[in-house]
Formats: C-alpha cells, sequence, structure tokens
C-alpha cells in the first residue's frame, strides 16, 4: 500500500452492493431519518456499476423486499415474472420423468422472477436518491484493524493505476481509507476481505467448513413463436442428467419478460473426478432434449458464473465483532434446501441496519452492543427457516441413495435427520487422485460443438459477460507456487484448473514434450472465486484486481 492516502471518514460503510448491503442501506437511512440521525453512510462496489457483478438464479422470495417496500411492484421494482409456477424433474441422458410430490420448501408460488443485476441496480438508485454515498468502481482490498486487532475501523480501497510490475503509471490515484464507526461486509460468496478478518479474529473457527457450488448461467431469447413463452410453466427445476446423482446440483430454466429466459446449471464444488468440467456440463444441459426443445431457434444474450456459499446454518460465522457486521453470502445466509438466498441476505441487511441504529443511539460500537445482531438473526425468521434446512447441504452431498435416506429423513425430523450436525468435507479435499498410468487421451474423447449463437465456446460466453480488466495491471490471481502445478497436480490431476475454471483463465501450455508452464488470462476473470475454492493444494489466491474491472452484467 502506497503512503500518500487520504482518509475519508463514514458513520456507517457498506462493503459491497448486492441485495444484503443495499437492502441494509436502505432500511439504515431510513431508520436515522426518522429518528432525525443525521448520519454519512458510504457503499462501495468493485463493479463498474452497481448490479454489473450481481448475478443468481433467480427466484426472489419477496418477504423482505415487502418489509422494505410494502409497494415494491408500484414503485417499479424490475420483476421479470409473477407468475412462478414451477415442475421438477429427473433427468436421463434422453428423458425426463417429472416429480409429483415436492416439498413445502420448494414450492415457488410466492415468489417472482428477477434479474438480479437489474434489480441491484434498481435498489442502488433508490439508495443513491436517499443520499447514500454510493461509490462503483472501487475495490475494497484491506481490513483496516485497530492496532490490537480487536475491531475493525473501516477499509481500504486499492490504488488505481499501478502496472504489472507494481509501478506507478500515469494515471495512478492512490486509493482511500475509508473509516467508519461501524463496517457492514456484505461482499458476497469467499469474500477476499471477509478472508482477512478471519485470519485476525477467528470468526470461523467455530463452524464447519464452508462449501460451494459453481453456476453457469445465460440469459437466451427465444424465437416470439416459442411454445414456452405462452405456456403454463414459467419455472422449470431438474436434477440428474448430466451431473448424475454423486455429485451435487441441477439445472433451472425460468420465464423473463421480453421473450427471454434464464437457463443455468449449478455444480457442487465437492464433486470428485478431477476431470470434470462445470462449464462443459452446462452444454451438455442445454442439449438434453427438455431444455433443447426450449431453447431451439433462441440466441444468447448474456452469460456469466457465480459460486454460491451452500454449506448454511452450520457454516455461519460470528456475525459482529468490534467495528463490523457481516450479511448476506458473506455471513451464510443462503437457504440451500429452498434454492434461495436474495430474501435472507436482505433481511440480514436490515437487521444489521437495526443493529447499527441502537449502537449510533448508545454512541458505542463494540462487540458487546453490536452483538445484539447475532441475536435478532436467531430470533428472525432467518434463523427458523435454515435451522430446519441445517444438515440439507450435508445430505446432499451423500452418493446415491443415500442421499434421499438423508433427505428424507430430514423432512420428517424438521431437520435433524440421521445425523445431527452432520459432517462434511472441504471442497478443496474432494478430489480422487487419477491413476498413475492415465491415459491423457481420453480428456480429448469428447470435443462439444459450437454454433457461436446458442452453444458458445468459454470465450464467446466471457465477451457476452462483458468482462474487462485493464492489461497493464499486477495480477489479481495469486499462484504461490508453480512447480506445484507444472510437476505434482499434472501427474495427480491434470491441471484441474484447467477445466473448472468457467473462463479459460488457466492454460496448461506444453512447449517441448514433458516441459509444461502454467499461462494465466486474468483478464478473462469472472470473479466467481472456482478457483480459490476447489484447488486441490490451496495453491491460488483470489485478490481483487483494480476497481472498475471485472463483468458487466445487466439482464442475468
Ligand atoms: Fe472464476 Fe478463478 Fe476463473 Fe476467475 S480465474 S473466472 S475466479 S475460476
Amino acid at each position: 500500500m502506497t503512503e500518500e492516502r487520504e482518509e475519508f471518514p463514514l458513520d456507517v460503510l457498506f462493503v459491497g452492493a448486492g441485495p444484503a448491503n443495499l437492502a441494509g442501506a436502505i432500511h439504515l437511512k431510513r431508520l436515522a431519518d426518522e429518528k432525525g440521525l443525521e448520519i454519512e453512510i458510504g457503499l462501495i462496489e468493485k463493479g463498474d456499476q452497481i448490479g454489473s457483478h450481481s448475478l443468481s438464479g433467480a427466484i426472489l422470495d419477496p418477504i423482505a423486499l415487502k418489509e422494505l417496500f410494502p409497494d415494491y411492484l408500484e414503485r417499479g421494482c424490475p420483476v421479470e415474472e409473477t407468475q412462478c409456477r414451477d415442475r421438477f424433474y429427473y433427468l436421463t441422458q434422453n428423458r425426463k420423468f417429472e416429480v409429483p410430490f415436492t416439498p413445502k420448501y420448494m414450492h415457488n408460488e410466492e415468489c417472482c422472477v428477477i434479474s438480479l443485476s437489474r434489480f441491484t441496480r434498481w435498489l442502488g438508485e433508490i439508495a443513491e436518491e436517499m443520499g447514500i454515498n454510493i461509490f462503483p468502481g472501487f475495490a475494497g482490498t484491506q481490513v483496516l484493524f485497530s492496532e490490537d486487532n480487536q475491531s475493525i475501523l473501516g477499509v481500504a480501497t486499492g490504488d488505481k493505476g499501478i502496472d504489472k510490475n507494481g509501478n506507478k503509471k500515469a494515471t495512478f490515484e492512490p486509493g482511500v481509507n475509508l473509516t467508519a464507526r461501524v463496517t457492514i461486509f456484505g461482499e458476497g460468496s469467499r469474500g477476499s476481505l471477509i478472508r482477512q478478518v478471519d485470519e485476525k479474529m477467528e470468526i470461523f473457527s467455530k463452524a464447519m467448513p464452508q462449501v460451494f457450488e459453481t453456476a453457469v448461467k445465460e440469459v437466451i431469447e427465444l424465437p416470439e413463436t416459442s411454445p414456452f413463452l405462452t405456456g403454463d410453466t414459467t419455472v422449470l427445476h431438474t436434477f440428474g442428467y448430466p451431473l448424475g446423482l454423486d455429485t451435487k446440483g441441477g439445472g433451472f430454466l425460468y420465464r423473463m419478460k421480453d421473450n427471454r429466459i434464464s437457463l443455468g446449471l449449478v455444480v457442487g464444488l465437492d464433486y470428485e473426478d478431477p476431470l470434470l468440467e462445470p462449464y462443459r456440463m452446462f452444454l451438455k444441459y442445454k442439449r438434453h432434449p427438455l431444455i433443447a426443445d426450449i431453447i431451439q431457434g433462441g440466441k444468447v444474450l448474456q452469460q456469466g458464473a457465480k459460486t454460491l456459499s451452500i454449506g448454511g446454518y452450520y457454516t455461519m460465522p460470528v456475525l459482529s465483532v468490534g467495528g463490523a457486521l457481516f450479511v448476506g453470502d458473506s455471513a451464510a445466509m443462503l437457504n440451500s434446501q429452498r434454492l434461495k438466498g436474495i430474501h435472507t441476505a436482505m433481511k440480514s441487511g436490515m437487521l444489521a441496519a437495526e443493529t447499527v441504529i441502537e449502537a449510533l443511539e448508545k454512541d458505542d460500537f463494540s462487540q458487546a452492543t453490536l452483538r445484539a445482531y447475532d441475536q435478532k438473526v436467531m430470533d428472525s425468521w432467518i434463523a427458523s427457516e435454515r435451522y430446519e434446512a441445517r444438515n440439507f447441504s450435508q445430505a446432499l452431498s451423500r452418493k446415491g441413495v443415500v442421499k434421499f435416506m438423508h433427505i428424507g429423513a430430514q423432512y420428517f425430523t424438521k431437520g435433524r435427520g440421521l445425523k445431527d450436525p452432520l459432517d462434511i468435507v472441504e471442497d478443496c479435499a474432494t478430489l480422487k487422485k487419477l491413476p498413475k498410468d492415465f491415459d491423457a487421451s481420453a480428456l480429448e474423447t469428447e470435443k462439444p460443438e459450437y454454433d457461436g449463437t446458442l452453444y458458445l465456446d468459454k470465450l464467446t460466453g466471457v465477451y457476452l459477460s462483458g468482462t474487462q480488466h485493464l492489461e497493464d495491471q499486477p495480477c489479481h490471481l495469486i499462484v504461490h507456487n508453480t512447480d506445484i502445478c507444472e510437476t505434482l497436480c499434472y501427474e495427480e490431476y491434470r491441471n484441474p484448473c484447467t477445466r473448472f475454471c468457467p473462463a479459460q483463465v488457466y492454460e496448461m501450455v506444453e512447449e517441448t514434450p514433458g516441459e509444461r508452464r502454467l499461462v494465466l488470462n486474468p483478464s478473462n476473470c469472472l470473479h466467481c472465486k472456482t478457483c480459490e475454492i476447489k484447488d486441490p493444494y490451496k495453491n491460488i489466491t483470489w485478490t481483487c484486481p483494480e476497481g472498475g474491472g471485472g463483468p458487466k452484467y445487466s439482464i442475468v
């Protein structure tokens, strides 16, 4: 970090412009106005605009949105589809079997389909109109701790205009130290700042290890004559093909406005096969007859990828420390049983706002006061609905029919199941080593077919995500020991990073036979964090690139 940094003092700083922090900032401003408290609220976002890094399925349970804005439809909330009439299928390679009964937690009658990027942009506009200081294009790169590391003082944003060798360019602008009486971290899945907090304050030390899924998602425009646009079904969920029953995950297809659909596949990152490629699974999914019939004649408008932290209740960190609170996906708020997390994220942000108001009135931001937030979460519907799902993600990780025994037992015992808590293994530890005599030609047997319109290669997908980074900046992907990649990882797993990354950032180049070299294309990075999570040697650290870089999602 450079010396000549300005300090920008705020009362409350929100880090990340996801639904948790935007709902929290709006709720806080409204409560402060009601009480006549004049406070400066700031919100930073690493994307170039609010919404440009927001991607989700997304079916929204509007329970928290109604608490925030009972008149959300009249206010112009960008809802894509208000009628969620869903069907749930088990897929084999060529066939589909409709599941006749789905548990209540999977019902979506009260929900609506949204585009998370459009939704967060809408919330951001409201926040700005209310007088909240919104700073898009500013990446928080370092947490500012008190000298004794017992409390958090704010966040430092990254310098801009540093070249790839670490030298200042003519465009150099130093970052700013944003200090605040309380900082609210809502960075989303696998945040890089919350990792720093954990290193100093051990907020995850009593939690089970977090587990993740990677989602690849597209928005596809269908021909106007497509029967799906006028049919009765608006929402499809599937499991089975192409992942089978031993790999966690499944697919979704939701109807949107303007002849569009949202299509995606989520893949549990506890998969064991080092040759599995989530992006290729997504292409296979699109070619299943159920999906291919719906999307035929369509055109992909936008593509993206992200990870979801799905561990749930038992993976929750301590939610408050001196000077800071943790909300949304950063704090494991997603309910994997309901395949939803936007409503819980928003509610957590709103409860954080209520806690901050109490702290402002007492002028006390110590953990003793902020701990009220942990209790508010435990007393709210967030905790009760997630408590019933407390062993669900672990059950999904089980293989074959054992999985269904656990899920069934949990259903009848309100989440307790056959064992409580059910244990889980970190995603980086699940890959199985390849045999020593593994035949590398097996990697090449099945080449996907691309058409540039509906079936896209990874680089066309990156292009349609709008992803851009300045090329001349320090590489934001730290590979700690490339010797491991070029020898041990090649021998044991054939470099799974070249497959699990959905953006072709990692390539292993063999210039002369037996001489391999890892080449990185960091400017393709979609900020999904899969590489940091799944690398079997924990050899990759994702750091925040210069603010404003990354995807430019607008409709996913
Ligand atoms: Fe995701 Fe890592 Fe690839 Fe970036 S480099 S797109 S974070 S897997």
